[in-house]
């Protein structure tokens, strides 16, 4: 790895420090936008008995710090972000020699994982992971501290049994897990020295590379409970950093990594307390915003305003859905009026490229439905935007645990093609910029989210064939596995994931 960083830890060799390897299941550039993976750096490194080393998914997979390989740690800490990152986790064992079961992993490195996929539901992982931390791990990281240690001199695995939010598969089969959450943000430590790539390309305004910008995150929750969304079940209650917090944050980060662009962190942005005091200190510090979505409802002219005065030129929002019995079935709160009204107080606000976001695939969703979406694309261009500034994401719907859809079915591989190719032709035909997730990856992702322990012999047979579509589908055949369980609709009581106590 060649990319120079700013803030990267180097510490000198001792025999009484603890080597750490955290892995970001990835490529370097997806990982370096991670918060996870500057929280985790910051919370090992700043403690005097730990070295904490960055690996990636990518050949050679030794550390970015000292070149250092995975199979000689004794600690590895994983942080799993989506589900499909399983098949980069598993690869990144077998490749660097690390027998990937825990039962026969007799030298290797103890592994822990956390995260919000295996927060939602573990057990696709247990044969391979140690330990998890199910939760934040601000609020154990004193705990888990103590656990590491003893555990690197003495081997014990039942240490971590007592941490608030761990779960270990080998003795605590089960048992119930209580998410662990951080009740208050102010009190935690920040990683303000966040390590990002030297060379960002910032040319004027516009980030042109990867790791552009310093990463500050709001707040954690979301209370719109819309019943697709993991997110807002996930990460109760919503919790906010003070803004007196959030401006000594912005100052000390871009003081320590260079960067002028901040970029915010929120599920419930628009929601924030102080969020105009907020954009207005970005701008009265000279420093540019980069803006998650924002809820159609909550948008105003003055915000737009604000936002594009932090340097934004679009803005993004999320309807999910073009009909509004959709809209209500979702829980979204929104109306298609609410939208249409939120797209041209962005227009006035003087901002003339938008995102959007919708679904499709969604239980009971009709073909009407369907073909709703080109109609309020077009709507919304009517409202004064060129087609060529129009982006619209389509993903399809998939089931996530603890959400009210939880046991809905996945709809079939085949329909959601069908789906896929009737938005796509009807929204690039007309001139929208389309971008579309992956079929066969939602289906997987479906599986993966809501399996139990019986999928990971189809992700190890899966990966060691070589991680593709073709190679899920082969080792679901050889090992008859009964996919349907997964992605139809799941009527089995209790659930695989019941219990993680959210
Ligand atoms: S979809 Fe958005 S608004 Fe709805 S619960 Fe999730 S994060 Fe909140």
């Amino acid at each position: 790895m060649l990319t120079k960083e700013v803030n990267v830890i180097r510490k000198k060799y001792s025999k009484k420090l603890v080597n750490v390897a955290l892995l970001y299941p990835n490529k370097y550039q997806a990982g370096v936008e991670s918060l996870a993976i500057q929280i985790l750096y910051m919370l090992f490194n700043s403690e005097n008995e730990f070295y904490c080393q960055r690996f990636y998914s990518v050949p050679p997979y030794t550390s970015i710090e000292e070149g250092s390989k995975l199979s000689d740690f004794k600690i590895l800490c994983v942080t799993l972000q989506y589900e499909n990152d399983y098949f980069n986790f598993l690869k990144t064992l077998l490749n660097t020699g690390i027998e990937p079961r825990s039962a026969n992993r007799l030298n290797g490195p103890l592994i822990i994982a956390g995260g919000p996929c295996v927060t939602e539901n573990p057990l696709p992982l247990t044969p391979f992971i140690d330990v998890f931390i199910i939760g934040e791990v601000e609020p154990v990281f004193p705990d888990l501290k103590k656990a590491i240690l003893f555990y690197a001199d003495s081997g014990e695995l039942d240490v971590f049994k007592n941490i608030p939010g761990a779960f270990i598969p080998s003795i605590m089969k089960g048992k119930t897990v209580k998410r662990v959450w951080a009740p208050n943000l102010d009190v935690f430590p920040y990683p303000t020295r966040q390590v990002l790539p030297v060379s960002t390309g910032l040319r004027g305004k516009h980030p042109v590379a990867f790791g552009s910008s310093f990463m500050v995150e709001i707040s954690r929750g979301c209370t719109r409970r819309c019943n697709f969304c993991l997110i807002g079940c996930q990460t109760l209650p919503h919790r906010e950093r003070s803004l007196q917090k959030l401006e000594e944050i912005i100052l000390e980060g871009v003081r320590s990594t260079f960067r002028n662009r901040i970029s915010i962190i929120s599920s419930a942005f628009s929601d924030y307390s102080h969020l105009f005091e907020l954009l207005e200190f970005i701008i009265d510090n000279k420093l540019y915003a980069i803006t998650p979505s924002l809820r159609a409802d909550r948008i105003t002219v003055e915000l737009i305003k604000l936002i594009k005065e932090s340097g934004e030129e679009s803005v993004t929002i999320a309807p999910e859905a073009a009909s509004n019995r959709l809209l209500d079935y979702l829980n979204k709160g929104l109306t298609i009026e609410d939208v249409l009204n939120s797209v041209e107080k962005i227009k006035q606000g003087g901002l003339n490229k938008i995102k959007l976001y919708f679904m499709y695939g969604l239980p009971s969703e009709t073909i009407e439905e369907i073909l709703k979406i080109k109609d309020l694309v077009d709507a919304i261009s009517l409202k004064g935007f060129k087609k060529k500034n129009i982006t619209v994401n389509l993903t399809p719907f998939t089931p996530k645990p603890h959400t009210p859809f939880q046991r809905m079915p996945q709809t079939p591989f085949k329909e959601l093609v069908k789906r896929e190719t009737l938005l796509l032709k009807n929204l690039r035909k007309t001139g929208y910029n389309v971008r579309s997730y992956d079929v066969k990856s939602a289906i997987i992702q479906t599986v993966l989210s809501r399996g139990d322990s019986s999928v990971s012999d189809v992700l190890e047979m899966a990966v060691k064939s070589g991680g593709t579509w073709l190679a899920w589908k082969k080792a679901v055949r050889k090992l008859k596995f009964n996919e349907e369980i997964f992605l139809g609709e799941m009527e089995v009581k209790p659930l695989p994931w019941d219990f993680i106590k959210l």
